[in-house]
């Protein structure tokens, strides 16, 4: 018997081998096998498929090393979709493999042959009762101390001895901090024979709820309750349906309601949400509904804890019927999906930009919900006009909600012009006077407020007054931002640091000033000139780890502190009801980005972060945008909350320029150490798919940053008629490369792949 298997290569085929009679006996398609590779290498891969006869190729067949799995680590319609992902983003599927696997279940090559990485389960010390027949005697033997006596007697509380035939046994950690006693005295109760301490296997994932703390879903809204029917409806006759409604309209009671329905016929549900909104709010909100059945998966876990949880999926008879999960939830084992939900659905962060595979979280779920025969839900106040196109087209349902829960106001919003401040000799730092005494105002009525700018770090770049120097990083084409906490220039691009001048080494110009503010400097200025400001700012410096992420949201909720400064992170799924104020620092620098998409992300961000305001009743919202041109379209439409209107001037400007959704687009990478032979390259490959594709080839061009880590990068950017067959595309583009690696021996020296549907 012979198999084929996905291995760990950035190659875009399977390899075969024999299999042993005693494996070929056991072995089962999604099983882990390790092989011999090359000259000396062993390798793990994943088994897809079987067969009895020699695979054609004539080449010599090696044998299987090991079989590792019982059962199999991947399920069938999983590998399905590797397949899918790496046919439709153009990657290796061994690429596929490597981010589908927790790294635990992902044996990997060892000098003398494979280490054996597997699932370790976590084990945990329990303590056990001892009771003789009589409970004086226990006593008797106590009787000298009293700290023992107090351990001994919490012991028979908290392992009900004296209640049940069989007594339970107590986590050692709970037993200790109950009875306030150290593992000393626990070793003298063991001793005189009255309990034993053993080890017991415990899960990673979070403690269930018990079910007296589960609560029953609220109950709809009347203009809920037609959203909801109409959802249902809709899913009739159409796989996707897009829920378009305001923020703070209920969006996530609808899911709740839909998942319960769902996971009542013994289906499974995935809600997918862009890391940053998910908060322990929303995890908390959906706990309390769905308790134990629930899995959350977060890019934060450990690596075993990713191990737990797809193991835990991989059991049929685990009842987990719901995931909540970020981009990479799409790669666990479903059993049998009925739902897919995708919040937030416009959030560009579902699109994996490094490495391969590359793609987009949400255009993964809609194939996954399909092999499941699962209905898919987009939720969104602001969707991404790709999907707000399809849903005009018919192709998706759309159901809108216009209206905030409960009669609440939308936030009104209103424009403050920086010019006129700056004419007027009125900026304080990066604050007008009206945000300053709005804020002001706000704060001292004993409200919190938000703060909106998107840039991290203390100042976006320094220059020397007399010369014009500026700090750029000797690796990247980017200049360095000043982070006043370590005093470092730093590159957001690959971490590059230097410390502050003396003087500019340009001209020797003692005087080097900041330019621009990001959010360390807004703290800072903030701190000093309003003292009633309180302010905790998070951005990626401040929120390293979930837990620091996570005690600030606390913090904030608990008026720790009054403002919170940050950058998109605080646009996202915060629902705190004494935010009255929200203030955008400038909305110019989020409207003149180089990217088409611009316009529609600028809006997306300051309507998702004005939806952080006024979320109680009896307090209408305030929102602030300090802009410099206050006569801009976008800006009014932000203004009147009218996503429509913004949808319809950019889907013009799309179909004017031949941008997306009507044109597909793939980019054509090419990275390398010398500038020369990148460029030449890049022309040569260019020209190559001119003959097959004409002037549907822009460039190439070397991006806004053409240069990462001493990488100069080149770009080829495919633009296609949006009812050109993928499948034939990527036929002719894999001609190309396939000709172009035989022609040019210079290929294998940069760095090439394809960014399918670029972000
Ligand atoms: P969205 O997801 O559209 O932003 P949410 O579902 O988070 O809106 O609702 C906003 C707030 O209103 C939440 O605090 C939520 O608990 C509350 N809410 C919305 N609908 C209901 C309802 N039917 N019953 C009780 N509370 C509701
Ligand atoms: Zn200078
Ligand atoms: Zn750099």
């Amino acid at each position: 018997m012979f198999a084929s298997l996905i291995l760990p290569v950035p190659l875009a085929r399977t390899f075969s081998y024999r299999l042993p009679d005693d494996m070929a006996a056991r072995a089962c398609v999604g099983m882990r096998a390790s092989v011999p590779f090359g000259k000396s290498h062993t390798y793990t891969g994943i088994i897809v498929a079987l067969a009895d006869a020699i695979p054609e190729g004539g080449f010599e067949v090696r044998d299987v090393l090991e079989l590792l799995d019982e059962v199999p680590t991947v399920r069938p319609m999983q590998l399905e979709l590797w397949r899918w992902i790496a046919d439709y983003y153009m990657c290796a599927i061994g690429d596929v493999m490597k981010a589908a696997l927790p790294s635990e279940l992902k044996p990997e090559e060892g000098k003398q042959g494979i280490v054996r990485v597997d699932f370790r389960p976590k084990m945990k010390p329990f303590v056990r009762i001892i009771l003789k027949d009589e409970l004086a005697d226990a006593f008797d033997l106590l009787k000298r101390s009293q700290r023992q006596q107090m351990l001994f007697t919490t012991l028979l509380d908290r392992s009900h001895a004296l209640q049940q035939e069989v007594a339970d046994v107590v986590a050692q950690d709970e037993l200790l901090r109950a009875s306030g006693s150290t593992t000393d005295v626990l070793r003298e109760l063991v001793k005189k024979g009255l309990c034993e301490v053993f080890e017991q296997e415990v899960s990673r994932l979070d403690a269930p709820l018990a079910d007296d703390q589960l609560q029953p879903l609220n109950e709809l809204s009347e203009m809920q309750r037609v959203a909801y029917r109409d959802i249902c409806q809709s899913f009739r006759d159409h796989a996707v349906t897009l829920l378009h409604g305001v923020t703070s309209s209920g969006k996530t009671e609808i899911y709740m309601h839909l998942m319960h329905e769902v996971i009542g016929q013994g289906r499974q549900v995935l809600m997918m949400v862009p890391e940053i909104a998910l908060t322990t709010q929303l995890c908390q909100r959906l706990r309390r509904v769905f308790g134990s059945r629930m899995l959350v998966y977060h890019s934060k876990l450990s690596e075993p804890e990713r191990a737990e949880i797809w193991k835990t999926l991989l059991r049929d008879d685990a009842r987990i019927d719901l995931v909540l999960g970020v981009r990479s939830a799409i790669f666990l084992p479903f059993r049998q999906l009925g739902l897919v939900v995708v919040d937030e659905e416009h959030e560009p962060s579902y699109k994996q930009q490094d490495p391969a595979p590359r793609y987009h979280g949400r255009d993964v779920a809609l194939v996954l919900a399909n092999k499941h025969g699962a209905k898919v839900l987009l939720g969104s106040a602001t969707p991404s006009l790709e999907s707000w196109y399809l849903a005009q087209q018919g192709k998706y349902g759309l159901v809108q909600l216009k209206e905030r829960h409960a009669g609440i106001s939308m936030p009104s919003i209103q424009l403050v012009s920086m010019a006129d401040a700056r004419k007027q000799k009125g900026m304080n730092g990066p604050f007008t006077p009206r945000l300053l005494a709005t804020l002001g105002h706000a704060l001292r009525d004993g409200h919190q407020a938000i703060l909106f700018q998107n840039r991290r770090g203390y100042a976006p770049t320094a220059l020397c007054p007399s010369c014009g120097w500026s700090p750029h990083c000797p690796r990247c084409d980017v200049a360095l931002t000043y982070h006043k906490s370590t005093r470092n220039f730093v590159c957001h691009y690959c971490g590059y640091q230097t410390p502050w001048p003396q003087q500019c080494p340009s001209c020797g110009n003692p005087n080097i000033s900041l330019e621009g503010y990001g959010t360390e400097r807004i703290e800072d200025t903030l701190k000093q000139i309003l003292p009633i400001a309180r302010p905790i700012r998070m951005d990626t410096d401040t929120t390293a780890s979930r837990k620091s992420y996570e005690r600030m949201l606390a913090d904030f909720e608990a008026h720790k502190s009054n403002v919170l400064i940050g950058t998109q992170m605080v646009s996202k799924g915060l629902d705190f009801s004494e935010v009255q104020l929200v203030g955008v620092l400038n909305a110019d620098s989020l409207m003149n980005m180089p990217d088409f998409r611009a316009h529609e992300r600028a809006f997306q961000l300051m309507e998702q972060v004005s939806g952080r305001a006024g979320r109680r009743i009896g307090q209408e919202g305030e929102v602030l945008i300090q802009c410099s041109d206050t006569h801009h379209p976008l800006l009014h439409q932000v203004v009147r909350h009218d996503y429509e209107a913004m949808a319809e001037t950019q889907l013009a400007d799309r179909r004017r320029y031949g941008f997306p959704p009507y044109t597909r687009l793939i980019s054509v990478y090419i990275k390398g150490r010398y500038e020369d032979r990148t460029r030449r390259l890049a022309e040569q490959y260019a020209a190559a798919m001119r003959q097959s594709f004409g002037v549907r080839v822009l460039g190439p061009e070397a991006p806004g940053i053409s240069r990462v880590k001493n990488f100069y990068i080149q770009q080829i950017l495919l633009k296609m008629e949006r009812e050109a067959s993928p499948t034939l595309v990527r036929q002719y583009l894999n001609r190309i490369h396939d000709a172009m690696v035989a022609a040019n021996d210079e290929m294998m020296k940069v760095v090439f792949y394809y960014d399918v549907d670029p972000m």
